[in-house]
C-alpha cells in the first residue's frame, strides 16, 4: 500500500507527480481509496431528442461540429454542437480550450458523457467526458464503468476519466486479498451484513453490477462513519470522566435574582435546560454542554443564571462572544440586570485601554471580578483567573477551536463549558460535530412573539420599499439594512458598501432621518459609537454588514432589509431575520435580490418566506448546501468524509453511533484482538483529520 503510484502501468514519474499535486495521490493505498464519484453504464446511450430536464448524467453518441470561441481572458468560453440522429446539444468548455480544439476531429464519432443542464430549453453539457469510438466498436464502455473526478490539468496531460480507470484497473490486478487487512470485527460484519474490506475496495472501483456496487459503498461508508463515531464517542466518554468543580448549592445570588430581578417568567424550555446544567455541575465532573435554540429563544438568560450559580459557589465565569459589538451588548445587558446585585462584572476586549486592562487582569487573578464578558481577548495568555468555574461560549461556530482549548489551560481543573449555538444545528450534523458534548434544546420561544412577515422582492422595487421604510420610521420604528460582504477587507466590496450607504441617504434627505453605519473596517470605538446611536434610538436606520448578525438586540427595530439576499446562506438569513421581531410590534424581513437569480437562490428565498422555524431551516440548509459549507466546518476537517454523506446517510450515522457506543462499552480501550485494526485506524490519522473538537472542552 505504500508503493508509489509511479510504478504502475501507464503512470511514470511525470504523471505520478501530477497526481500527487492535483489529487494528493502518492501511493497505491491513496489510489485505492480514491473512489469513483459515479458509474457509467456504457450500454445506456440516450437520444438527444428524448433527453429530459430531470436526467442528471447522460451518455450520448454523435459527431461534434461548429466550434465557437466567445469572450476572452478569464471569461473565455468554447462552444460546439453535438449531433446525433435525433437532434443537437451544446457542449461548453471554460478550461482546456486549446486542448479540445486540437484533439477533437470533425466527422468522427464520439462517445460523450456528462452532466446535463437545460439552458433556455436547450440541452447543454459543460466539460463533457469525450472518447473517440474506434471503427468497428459499437460503444466503448461496459456496464458500470467507474467515473473519477479528475482535474482539467490531469485531463489535458492525458489522464482523463477513462485512462484513470485503466490505472486503477492495473492496480487492482496487483492486489491480493491478503494485502488488504480487515478493519471491522467479525461480529459487526455479520450483524450488519457488511461485505469484507477487500471485496468492498475492489467492487467500489469495478463493480460487477449495481448491487455489488451498493454493497461495497455501504460497507465503506459504514466503516468511515464508525471510525468517526468511535472518535467522538471516546471524546464524549473522556469528557464525562474529566473531574470538574462541584457547584453544590443554588445560593443567594441566584435566588435573589430569580425572585426579585428576573424581568419575565422563564419559558418551560429555559427551566428545563437550567435543570440539566444544574445536574451536570453537581456531579464532580466537567460539564460539556451544547445549548441549541432558535434565534431569540433566550439563551443568554440561561447563561446568566448558570453564571450566578457559579458565583454562588465561589467560582468565576467568563462569557466569550465572537465580536466586540456582541460582547458589549452582553456586558451592558448583564450589567443592567445585575445592577443591584453584589456581583462584579467586567468586559475584556481588544479595545480595552492599557490601564483599565491592567485593573481587569488583576481583578480576574485576585478573584474580585466574578463575571467577565469578552471576545477572544479572554484567551490570551496574560489572562489568568483565580478560579474559573464556568466558561460560556456564545454563538459557537464563529469561535476557533484552539481558542477554546486554550481556555481550559487556565485552570488546574477545566471549567464547566456551556456552548451556545447561534441557530439550531441539524441532528446528524450535531451528532457528528458535537457528539462529544451533551445537548440541550430550547425548543420554545418566549410568549407573545409575533411571527416575522418575510417577503422576497426584486431590487427594481427598491423605491417602494424605501417608502415603506419611511412609513415604519414615522411610526417610531427602526430599520436594519444589511449588505453581504464576502470579505470585509476587500477593497471593492468596501467601496460598494460606502456607495450603498450614500445611496440610502439619498432616499432620506430630510435631516430628521438619522442613518448610522457599522462595518468590520471601522475602528472599534467608531463602530461602537455608531452601534450605540442605533441602540439608543437616535439613529433610525442602521446600514451594516453582517457584523450585526449575531446577537444584537434592539427590540424597537421592525424591519430587516437584506440586500443581495441571494448571496447569503439560509442559516445566515434566518440569523439576520432574528434581529427583528423582538418587540411587541409587527416586524418585517425583506429579502431583496436581482431578477436573475439561480434556482437554488430562488428556493432559499421561498423557504425563508414560508417558515420562521430555525430547526426546519437548518435541515433545509444542510440539504441544499451539504455539510462542508456550513458553519465553517470545512476547515475543521471533522466532516471530511471520503464516501459517507451525513445528509444522505443519516440513517448510517445513527446506526454507527449505536455500534460505536456498544463497542466502547464492552472494550473501552479497544484492546481486544478483534478491535486492533479499529484502534489503529483511530490513531492512524488523528493528527490530520477529525475532531480536534474533542480538545474543545
Ligand atoms: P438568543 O437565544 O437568540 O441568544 P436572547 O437571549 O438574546 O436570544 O433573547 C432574546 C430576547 O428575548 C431578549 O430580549 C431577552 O431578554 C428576551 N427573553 C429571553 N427569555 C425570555 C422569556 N422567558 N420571556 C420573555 N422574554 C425573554
Ligand atoms: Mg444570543
Amino acid at each position: 500500500m505504500q508503493t508509489s503510484v509511479e510504478f504502475l502501468k501507464g503512470i511514470g514519474s511525470f504523471k505520478a507527480e501530477l497526481l500527487r499535486k492535483e489529487l494528493h495521490i502518492s501511493t497505491y493505498g491513496d489510489l485505492l481509496h480514491y473512489f469513483p464519484y459515479r458509474y457509467i453504464d456504457g450500454t445506456q446511450v440516450q437520444n438527444i431528442q428524448s433527453l429530459q430536464p430531470d436526467q442528471e448524467w447522460v451518455q450520448l453518441k454523435g459527431i461534434i461540429m461548429n466550434f465557437n470561441e466567445h469572450g476572452s481572458g478569464f471569461k473565455k468560453r468554447l462552444t460546439a454542437t453535438l449531433y446525433d440522429q435525433t437532434g443537437q446539444l451544446e457542449l461548453v468548455w471554460f478550461q482546456g480550450i486549446s486542448y479540445v480544439q486540437k484533439n477533437i476531429l470533425p466527422n468522427t464519432a464520439y462517445s460523450i458523457f456528462g452532466k446535463l443542464t437545460f439552458f433556455n430549453g436547450f440541452p447543454t453539457i459543460t466539460h463533457p467526458e469525450i472518447e473517440a469510438i474506434k471503427p468497428g466498436q459499437n460503444n466503448a464502455a461496459p456496464t458500470m464503468q467507474p467515473a473519477y473526478s479528475v482535474t482539467e490539468k490531469l485531463r489535458s496531460k492525458g489522464l482523463n476519466n477513462r485512462s484513470f480507470a485503466k490505472v486503477t484497473q492495473a492496480l487492482l490486478e496487483k492486489i491480493r486479498p491478503g494485502d488488504i487487512y480487515e478493519t471491522l470485527p467479525p461480529n459487526i460484519l455479520q450483524q450488519y451484513n457488511l461485505c469484507g474490506r477487500y471485496e468492498a475496495l475492489s467492487q467500489i472501483h469495478f463493480p460487477q453490477n449495481a448491487m455489488a456496487q451498493q454493497r461495497a459503498s455501504h460497507r465503506l461508508k459504514w466503516e468511515e462513519l464508525l471510525i468517526a463515531q468511535l472518535k467522538i464517542t471516546r471524546a464524549n466518554i473522556r469528557n464525562h470522566q474529566q473531574p470538574g468543580y462541584v457547584f453544590g448549592s443554588v445560593g443567594d445570588l441566584f435566588n435573589t435574582f430569580y425572585n426579585d430581578y428576573l424581568p419575565f417568567d422563564l419559558t418551560g424550555a429555559q427551566k428545563r435546560v437550567i435543570k440539566e446544567i444544574r445536574t451536570d455541575t453537581l456531579q464532580g465532573r466537567q460539564m460539556n454542554r451544547l445549548v441549541q435554540g432558535d434565534v431569540g429563544s433566550g439563551k443568554t438568560m440561561v447563561a446568566l443564571l448558570s453564571m450566578l450559580i457559579a458565583a454562588d459557589n465561589g467560582y468565576q465565569s467568563c462569557m466569550m462572544a465572537p465580536t466586540e459589538i456582541l460582547a458589549q451588548q452582553h456586558f451592558q445587558g448583564i450589567s443592567d440586570l445585575l445592577k443591584d446585585m453584589p456581583v462584579s462584572i467586567a468586559i475584556l476586549t481588544g479595545s480595552v485601554k492599557t490601564k483599565e486592562r491592567r485593573r481587569i487582569l488583576e481583578g480576574l487573578k485576585e478573584g474580585t471580578i466574578h463575571i467577565v464578558v469578552g471576545t477572544h481577548a479572554l484567551v490570551e495568555d496574560k489572562v489568568t483567573f483565580r478560579n474559573l468555574g464556568l466558561a460560556v461560549i456564545d454563538e459557537q461556530h464563529r469561535f476557533g477551536v484552539s481558542q477554546r482549548a486554550k481556555l481550559w489551560q487556565k485552570n488546574t481543573l477545566p471549567p464547566h463549558v456551556l456552548v451556545m449555538t447561534a441557530t439550531p444545528i441539524p441532528r446528524t450534523l450535531a451528532m457528528t460535530l458535537y457528539g462529544d458534548l451533551d445537548v440541550s434544546v430550547i425548543d420554545e420561544l418566549p410568549p407573545g412573539r409575533k411571527p416575522i412577515h418575510t417577503t422576497h422582492r426584486f431590487d427594481v422595487y427598491r423605491f417602494k420599499i424605501m417608502e415603506f421604510i419611511k412609513y415604519e420610521i414615522e411610526k417610531g420604528r427602526q430599520i436594519y439594512i444589511v449588505y453581504p460582504l464576502i470579505d470585509e477587507s476587500d477593497k471593492l466590496d468596501y467601496e460598494s458598501l460606502i456607495a450603498n450607504y450614500e445611496q440610502v441617504k439619498t432616499y432620506f434627505p430630510d435631516p430628521k432621518y438619522n442613518v448610522a453605519m457599522v462595518h468590520g473596517r471601522q475602528p472599534a470605538d467608531e463602530k461602537d459609537r455608531n452601534m450605540q446611536r442605533f441602540v439608543s434610538g437616535e439613529a433610525h436606520i442602521l446600514v451594516s454588514t453582517t457584523v450585526i448578525e449575531v446577537g444584537v438586540n434592539v427590540p424597537n427595530a421592525s424591519v430587516m432589509l437584506i440586500e443581495s439576499a441571494e448571496r447569503f446562506g439560509l442559516s445566515q438569513l434566518h440569523q439576520l431575520r432574528g434581529r427583528v421581531g423582538r418587540g411587541s410590534e409587527k416586524s418585517y424581513c425583506i429579502l431583496l435580490t436581482g431578477q436573475e437569480i439561480s434556482k437554488e437562490s430562488r428556493q432559499r428565498m421561498s423557504i425563508m418566506t414560508q417558515t420562521n422555524d430555525g430547526f426546519l431551516i437548518a435541515e433545509e440548509d444542510l440539504k441544499m448546501r451539504g455539510p462542508g459549507d456550513i458553519y465553517g466546518t470545512r476547515q475543521s476537517g471533522a466532516l471530511d468524509f471520503k464516501i459517507a454523506d451525513i445528509v444522505q446517510d443519516a440513517a448510517l450515522v445513527e446506526e454507527t453511533k449505536k455500534a460505536a457506543e456498544l463497542i466502547l462499552s464492552e472494550d473501552p480501550g479497544l484492546t481486544h484482538p478483534n478491535h486492533r485494526m479499529l484502534y489503529q485506524a483511530l490513531h492512524h490519522n488523528t493528527q490530520s483529520n477529525t475532531l480536534q473538537w474533542n480538545k474543545i472542552s
